[in-house]
Order: C-alpha cells, then sequence, then structure tokens
C-alpha cells in the first residue's frame, strides 16, 4: 500500500542533526523555529531540552575554540553574579536585561546581556552563563 505524503502540511516533523555541546551528543533535532529573514534556526535538543541556534549561515566559521581558549568568552563568574536572586528560566517568563537567570536543564547560572525580539513576534534572550558561556533563548513564548 503506498502511503501519500501530500496530507500534512505542516513541518513539524522536520528535523537536523546537530552536536549538542551541553549533552555531548549528536541529535535528530526537531525545529522549532524556522528563520524569515534571520539566519537562525532554532532546533530543540532532546537530551536537555534547551534551545540551540542552528546556523544556516556555514559560510561564516567562527573558530570558537580559540576564542574560548583566550577566554574572551563566558568569562562570567559564579562569584559576579548574585545567585540567590536568580530566576529559574522557563520560555514562557520574560526576563529584564542584567537578570540572573537559572537553567535548570544545564544546572547553570547566567546573566542576560542583551534582549532581541526576532520577526513573527519572537523575543529572546542572551544570556551569558557561567559554564556554558553565550547562549539565546527563547522568552515570552505562549
Ligand atoms: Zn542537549
Amino acid at each position: 500500500m503506498a502511503q501519500r505524503k501530500d496530507e500534512g502540511t505542516t513541518t513539524e516533523s522536520k528535523t537536523i542533526e546537530q552536536y549538542c555541546s551541553v549533552c555531548k551528543e549528536t541529535y535528530e533535532m526537531p525545529v522549532v523555529e524556522e528563520p524569515d529573514d534571520h539566519d537562525v534556526v532554532w532546533l530543540k535538543c532532546p537530551g536537555c531540552a534547551g534551545f540551540l541556534p542552528y546556523m544556516t549561515d556555514q559560510g561564516k566559521h567562527v573558530d570558537k575554540s580559540a576564542a574560548e581558549k583566550d577566554g574572551e568568552i563566558g568569562d562570567l563568574a559564579l562569584e559576579d553574579i548574585d545567585i540567590e536572586s536568580a530566576r529559574e528560566y522557563t520560555e514562557k517568563d520574560v526576563y529584564e536585561v542584567n537578570e540572573v537567570i537559572y537553567h535548570r536543564s544545564w544546572n547553570d547560572y547566567g546573566k542576560i546581556i542583551a534582549k532581541e525580539e526576532l520577526p513573527g513576534n519572537r523575543k529572546t534572550i542572551h544570556v551569558l552563563f557561567v559554564n556554558q558561556g553565550k547562549i539565546r533563548l527563547l522568552e515570552g513564548v505562549t
């Protein structure tokens, strides 16, 4: 029996294989946000449930490991932030710049360094985590 594929018009089954530096595993990750005029595709890691940006613009190769060795990225120390006032991160909440958050899946604290609104009313926060370094997360997801 031939299975017809033209019935489902949604893209919910779309996945991209990507390495998660948190889980240290490569997964088939479902695409949660597709780019409009931004170059970022958002993937949800099935291991840690974190949102990872997948850069479609592969031409711009950034040598991140060299920068990390220099201590340019991720030089936020626990003593620099007030972890007692940290709010647990959930994608449904909305955060303020300089607010300290706690990401339970990653067991990591971070400070919000910027906010960015993407086309289509998608809001993101740029967070500098103590262990993970700079990561973008979604906020205000309804
Ligand atoms: Zn993961």
